[in-house]
């Protein structure tokens, strides 16, 4: 029988730990992969990406999981492709960090979800040194950062305008010292002329 010894929220992560299990000759299986695959933002609620191996060979799964988790195989992963590129605290070069996002970027990130309906995860981490408590922006992604982020500024902005507009608008076609018939018939002229298809009979 197969069991699970861990899961994990993305896909590629299982497939990590099951090629990690394989290489120590312990059948392994990612289960639910397609699952979470299609249905991302219920990755949690869906027990995430299992990894599962025969009952018989947990422990020794178990021992391997330990290993990851202990930086075991850090050694074997630069022989094998050179420098891990990895991100590093600016002022004293540590490799352990906590993240979390930016504030600003998580607001937007509500208020475009708001705004839409889909769920827009926000962009971008800020890393603080586990040894330093140094507030850093990732390098390798700062480029790939901004230009996302001002991808998403771009359509919210628009909408702000575009209501900002049609807020005017109503007010020009509705002054405050109209009274409730003028009011209407300058609403329906403004329906009229702008949008058509919404006429008023
Ligand atoms: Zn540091």
């Amino acid at each position: 029988m197969l069991v699970t010894v861990t899961s994990y929220r993305e896909p590629w992560q299982a497939h990590m730990f099951q090629a990690r299990l394989a290489a120590e000759d312990i059948p392994a299986v990612v289960a639910h992969e397609l699952h979470v695959g299609n249905a991302w933002h219920l990755s949690v609620a869906l027990g995430g990406v299992k990894v599962q191996v025969p009952e018989e060979r947990l422990e020794d799964a178990y021992d391997v999981a330990r290993l990851c988790a202990a930086g075991e195989f850090r050694a074997l992963l630069e022989a094998e492709v050179g420098d891990l590129d990895d991100v590093r605290c600016p002022n004293c070069g540590a490799i352990t960090f906590h993240r979390r996002r930016p504030l600003p970027r998580a607001a937007l990130a509500i208020a475009y979800s708001l705004c839409w309906g889909p769920i827009c995860p926000p962009i971008g981490w800020l890393c603080i040194c586990a040894n330093c408590r140094t507030r850093f922006v990732p390098r390798p992604c700062y480029k790939t950062d901004k230009w996302l982020a001002t991808a998403y500024l771009i359509p919210l902005f628009l909408l702000a305008l575009f209501s900002a507009l049609f807020c005017l608008a109503m007010i020009a076609a509705c002054p405050p010292s109209a009274s409730s018939g003028e009011c209407a018939a300058g609403r329906a002229a403004w329906f009229e002329r702008w949008i058509p298809a919404t006429r008023q009979h």
